[in-house]
């Protein structure tokens, strides 16, 4: 057994990495080890759509923006298209960017290395809560241990805590296409809404790196899946044109299902705390915004575990009660319509649900009645749904 560190992490993805580098920040002097299976860099199935929330949430622990995102340029445009065909292009108030996980994970491990937190590779198997530390596999121990080992994650299974329900677990495929020709003009990232198998989406994010490349995928509820190979025969019915390799799936627990954070030494963080926004599967801005606080709780608590939980919720709690009603809401095919046609007409109420589905952002305020006043529109009145530009 090596010596008890002050904070053990294991998974080095965003979450872990993120957890490492603020436990450094608030406690330089602390002993902060950071274990993961692989080496990096490592491939990750995503759809590596990196918001703007997230790249000021790195900023917070110490992390560059401009570091994070070199060689990978601005995406200005989102081009959202609703099951029954409503189509917005939007301009959010910050750029997007879509950065291969083989390198932005890769860079934030090097950040925490440089910050001084020490990589071990080693694939975790087991953990045992011992007096005053957390050993894992009796070969590493920390006074505090940070579960950071993502959507299939084995030590949240050892502590006896059941994965999501199937109703709150999307599986997606991700490849790697050519990008649609509009995109090199002004890159857009494309999210077509399938109007047969609601809710489900196919994307087509482009790298915007010079290479021609775009990440494209496709996601569904577990509950609605029948095989692997429906993802990828939906991905092509969706994307006709966009030919793709480098094929893989991957779980994503949504935060509609959350795990309780116990009182105590192990905290969890990310996909292993089943943090993925419901109404986007985003879920790379939650990890970091939970690896942060988790970090700071292990190095300034006596129970990190109680202080973890208690700083979660004030930073995240209304915000996915939000998500999680709007989430039941919007499987129905004509509240979503009725939501994005009721953009057009108020630009805010656009960047306020960008907000709710890629940050800590809340429901617009009289979103409702604008959805109500939309689905009259189509319903009752028999006028076609609004389609535009919202900047
Ligand atoms: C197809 C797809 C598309 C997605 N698209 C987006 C997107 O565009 N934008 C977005 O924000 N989110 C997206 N997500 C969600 C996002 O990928 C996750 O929310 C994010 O990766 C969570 O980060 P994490 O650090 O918690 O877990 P991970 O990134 O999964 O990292 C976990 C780490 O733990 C390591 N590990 C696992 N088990 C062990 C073990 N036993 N011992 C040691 N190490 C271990 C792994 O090697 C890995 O490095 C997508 C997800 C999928 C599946």
């Amino acid at each position: 057994m090596t010596e008890v560190a002050d904070v053990l992490v294991v998974g080095a993805g965003p979450s872990g990495a993120s957890a490492a580098l603020a436990a450094k920040q608030a406690d330089p002097e602390a002993d902060v080890r950071l274990l993961d299976l692989a080496d990096f860099p490592r491939d990750k199935a995503c759809g590596d759509g990196i918001a703007p929330h997230t790249l000021a949430e790195l900023e917070r622990i110490g992390v560059r923006a401009e570091d994070v995102t070199k060689g990978y340029g601005p995406i200005r445009t989102l081009d959202l298209r609703s099951p029954g065909g409503v189509q917005v292009l939007a301009r959010p108030h910050a750029a997007m960017h879509v950065i291969p996980r083989t390198v932005f994970d890769a860079r934030l491990v090097e950040a925490a290395k440089a910050a001084g937190v020490t990589f071990v590779k080693h694939h975790a198997r087991n953990l045992e809560v011992q007096d005053g530390h957390v050993s894992v596999d009796n070969e590493h121990a920390g006074k505090t241990l940070i579960v950071a080992d993502g959507a299939n994650s084995t030590l949240r299974r050892k502590l006896g805590i059941p994965r999501n329900p199937d109703d709150s677990l999307a599986v997606a495929i991700r490849g790697y296409a050519p990008e649609r020709p509009e995109d090199r003009e002004d890159p857009a990232q494309l999210i077509t809404m399938q109007d047969d198998a609601w809710p489900a989406y196919a994307w087509s994010f482009p790298l915007a790196d010079g290479t021609g490349s775009a990440n494209i995928g496709y996601g569904r509820l577990r509950s609605e899946l029948h095989s692997r190979d429906q993802l990828e025969q939906e991905l092509t019915r969706l994307l006709p044109g966009q030919p793709a390799d480098r094929l893989r799936a991957h779980h994503l627990p949504l935060s509609t299902w959350r795990p309780p954070q116990p009182d105590g030494r192990v905290l969890l963080v990310g996909d292993a705390a089943s943090l993925i926004n419901p109404l986007t599967g985003e879920g790379i801005f939650y990890a970091v915004r939970s690896g942060r606080l988790a970090g700071q709780a292990a190095v300034s608590s006596a129970d990190p575990g109680a202080a973890y939980r208690k700083a979660l919720h004030a930073s995240l709690g209304r915000h996915l009660r939000h998500t999680t009603w709007l989430a039941g809401l919007s499987k129905h095919r004509s509240a979503m319509d009725a939501a994005l046609a009721a953009t057009v007409a108020r630009p805010e109420t656009m960047h306020r649900l960008i907000d709710l589905g890629l940050g800590d952002g809340l429901i617009p305020p009289r979103l409702i009645p604008r959805v109500l006043l939309q689905f009259a529109r189509r319903r009752v009145f028999r006028r076609p749904a609004r389609t535009g530009s919202v900047r």
